[in-house]
């Protein structure tokens, strides 16, 4: 680079430094968020557990409900199992995709839901994790205006991650942070089955 060159761009750079620093000093509000990951592209879950592992390197406690039926333990529940400070709910074990009981899976899910509430009034958890929770809400398995509410009424500084496919509008109005995963490709199109330690 010629030093004119180099120094246009290190004027840009001092620009650039100067409005994120503004940004940065602006940015002072204290407070937990709620976070949506959504989207048909891989990651959702994924993100969410390295949030877990962020949580527990600070020495937060954190809960995780998994709102999915049917499926292998996956690597992420036996490792946060053995850490201190998780608590792990499988709240799907008794879905009925086969059967379609929707009178039996309503009251799994509500049965499910009791378990989160618990959590989203637990001061002590600074993260709690809602694996798939768009699914019940999508078969309607779950109130939408009673999840809101319970989301909205946790304490002041706990995180929430609700991950799964078609977020509803009024979950992605009420959440601070809202990511969509874009599915480019996904290995399993050709032909590659799952594989522990990248999708279990
Ligand atoms: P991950 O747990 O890997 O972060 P996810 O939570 O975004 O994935 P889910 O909809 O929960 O995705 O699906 C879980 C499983 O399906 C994972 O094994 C994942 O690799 C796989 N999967 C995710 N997206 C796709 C896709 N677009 N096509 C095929 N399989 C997918
Ligand atoms: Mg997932």
């Amino acid at each position: 680079m010629n030093s004119e060159k180099s120094q246009r761009h290190n004027a840009r750079m001092a620009r650039k430094k100067a409005v994120i620093d503004e940004k940065i000093q602006a940015s002072d509000i204290n407070r937990g968020v709620l976070l949506v990951l959504t989207g048909n592209g891989k990651g959702k879950s994924s993100s969410a557990f390295g949030m877990l592992a962020r949580s527990l390197g600070h020495g937060m406690q954190a809960g995780v409900a998994q709102f999915i039926k049917g499926r292998d333990h996956t690597g992420e529940e036996v490792f946060f199992r053995r850490q201190p400070g998780v608590q792990w709910h499988l709240l799907g074990e008794g879905f009925t995709w086969e059967t379609q009981n929707l009178v039996q899976d309503i009251a799994t899910a509500r049965r499910g839901w009791e378990k989160v509430r618990e959590m989203l009034q637990d001061e002590d958890l600074g993260l709690v994790i809602l694996d798939e929770l768009t699914y019940p809400l999508k078969y309607g398995w779950l109130e939408l205006e009673s999840v809101l509410a319970d989301l909205t009424a946790r304490p002041p500084m706990q995180h929430v991650i609700v991950t799964g496919r078609g977020a509803p509008e009024p979950l992605i109005e009420l959440a601070d942070t809202v990511t969509e995963m874009h599915d480019t490709k996904h290995a399993f199109r050709a032909g590659v089955k799952a594989q522990p330690g990248v999708d279990l």
